[in-house]
């Protein structure tokens, strides 16, 4: 290749931000050329690895952005502890298309059921296809959003978290908290309704959330929001910590 078509060629692959084709289109026509590869069967694998990279990069910032942790994934999670029925519901949830329906996943059980593992390893699999996941429990996000509403940026806050995809609150009701509070996770709630999903994980069943919203005409609002499109999954299991002690004994 002559030096003037290289500079350009590098210029232009740079310009339009194709900076793995830029890396490899060199190398990669030397071995076609080898291979005797058609020039579309080149320009094919050159656009293959640009593309490889792309998702690559995307779902690394995904990642990362979302907050999840790493370590709470589907490879960790032994997914045979849980029923059979929620198995199933859980390899179609995967597949994301209760995101397009804005449909709310609610994941219910006793402590160490694997409620959060749960939620966070669906998350994962969600970005692996591209989707915008942010994790929060709800007691960091409480915070967030009063600290917000005092400094009067709180709709900033809202149309932040607007953009993702889902929304994961673990631990819903764990904490008590103020009315103050329950009335900016209201806020965000109804903003959310109907226009994104959110994932929820609790130990307190519905009949409880009164604890949670303090007020009964807000507690039967709020259920009636999250409630009105959603799946609910029930882990009625025995905690995964107490079983891992006992096999210890
Ligand atoms: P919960 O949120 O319901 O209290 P967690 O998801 O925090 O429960 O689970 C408690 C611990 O047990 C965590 O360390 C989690 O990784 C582990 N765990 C729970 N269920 C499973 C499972 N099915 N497979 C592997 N690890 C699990
Ligand atoms: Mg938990």
């Amino acid at each position: 290749m002559d030096k003037e078509t290289q500079i350009k060629l590098n210029e232009y692959l740079g310009e339009m931000n194709l900076t793995t084709a830029r890396k490899i289109y060199g190398r990669l026509a030397e071995e076609a050329n080898q291979n005797r590869l058609s020039y579309e069967k080149y320009l094919l694998s050159v656009l293959e690895q640009e593309r490889l990279e792309r998702h690559k990069r995307r779902k690394e910032r995904l990642l990362k952005e979302s907050r999840l942790p790493l370590e709470k994934n589907m490879d960790t999670f032994d997914i045979k502890r849980l029923p059979r029925k929620i198995t199933t519901q859980i390899n179609t949830l995967s597949a994301g298309a209760f995101i397009d329906q804005k449909e709310n996943i609610l994941v219910f059980g006793n402590p160490g059921s694997g409620k959060t593992h749960l939620v966070c390893a669906l998350g994962q699999a969600l970005i692996d296809s591209g989707r915008k996941i942010y994790f929060t429990t709800c007691a960091l996000l409480l915070q967030e959003l009063l600290l917000a509403k005092k400094e009067l940026k709180l709709p900033r806050l809202l149309k932040k978290i607007s953009r993702y995809d889902v929304i994961i609150i673990d631990d819903i009701g764990y904490v008590q908290q103020e009315k103050e509070e329950m009335e900016v996770l209201f806020t965000l709630l109804a903003d959310r309704y109907e226009r994104g999903s959110v994932m929820i994980t609790s130990n307190l069943p519905f009949s409880k959330w009164e604890k949670i919203f303090k007020d009964p005409v807000m507690t039967a609002a709020a259920i009636d929001r999250i409630i009105h499109h959603s799946v609910i999954l029930e882990l009625n299991i025995s905690s995964y910590r107490m079983n891992q002690a006992k096999m210890r004994m």
